[in-house]
């Protein structure tokens, strides 16, 4: 049967790269379009319950129709999978974002919270994200990324995810021809320089700005990070069960359970 695979993203309904991605899922299904009325980059998983959600149809440049709403990305795969097309939704792919999300970025990234809000509600979720090369200028070409998604999609929907897993694509910029192909990889570095800029306005009382340098990356073999390195399209499965089991069982050594000690 055809399957039903939403779309979204957290660059915004207008964002080249959704537009892009939808196109290519198109060869596999049924797609419905649902993402943010703006830009919700760094945005995080998000759940918005303390006002209502609107959804206005917008028509994309290549003529189709979208949905977009006034939520976070995550806000727009509930929507989707909770019923707001009727039909039930069989996968949820997130982007093409303008940029990797790498390491420990995921968290952060409102393309990949998608993803993991999806998972939360037990459909398969795909992230994909496009790295932006330094000083880019031009305007982006987001169609190999797009083709490198629909290959991951294509697998996804012949052999399916575990539950709580999702998967994190992320595409080197280079032309079709020049991609190395695909490296399963795990979540690399990314060291943040992190900066507090405190400045005082025009009143007198200080004002913050969090800022820094951009993280620079670490190209570890194995991981995201070294993937894009050497060319390659990373694809690193990712779960929402962040336990850290190893640690688990030292903590325990802490012996906090035993009562009056
Ligand atoms: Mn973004």
């Amino acid at each position: 049967m055809e399957k039903h695979i939403l779309v979204t993203n957290d660059d915004g309904i207008l964002a080249p790269g959704l537009l892009a991605l939808a196109q290519e899922m198109r060869k596999l299904g049924k797609v419905s379009i649902l993402a943010p009325d703006r830009n919700w980059s760094g945005g995080g998983h998000v759940k918005t319950l303390d006002r209502a959600l609107r959804v206005k149809e917008v028509r994309l440049a290549d003529g189709s129709t979208g949905f977009a709403s006034d939520g976070a990305p995550s806000d727009c795969v509930s929507l989707g999978v909770l019923g707001y097309f009727k039909e039930k939704v069989d996968l949820v792919v997130s982007g093409v974002n303008h940029g990797a999300n790498l390491g420990h970025d995921v968290t952060y990234s409102g393309t990949v919270t998608a993803a993991m809000e999806a998972v939360i509600f037990d459909v398969p979720g795909i992230a994909v994200s496009l790295e932006i090369p330094e000083d880019h200028l031009d305007e982006m070409d987001y169609r190999p990324a797009a083709e490198a998604a629909r290959a991951v999609v294509e697998r996804v929907i012949a052999n399916g995810l575990p539950p709580d897993i999702l998967l994190n694509v992320n595409v080197p910029y280079l032309p079709a021809d020049r991609l190395m192909g695909f490296l399963m990889t795990r979540q690399g570095l990314r060291v943040y320089h992190g900066r507090l800029d405190e400045r005082v306005d025009p009143r007198g009382k200080p004002y913050y700005w969090i800022g820094g340098d951009a993280p620079t990356a670490i190209p570890e073999r194995g991981t995201d990070v070294g993937a894009l390195a050497e060319g390659y399209v990373s694809v690193t499965p990712l779960q929402l069960d962040l336990t850290a089991y190893r640690t688990l069982s030292d903590l325990n050594n802490w012996n906090l359970q035993e009562k009056n000690s």
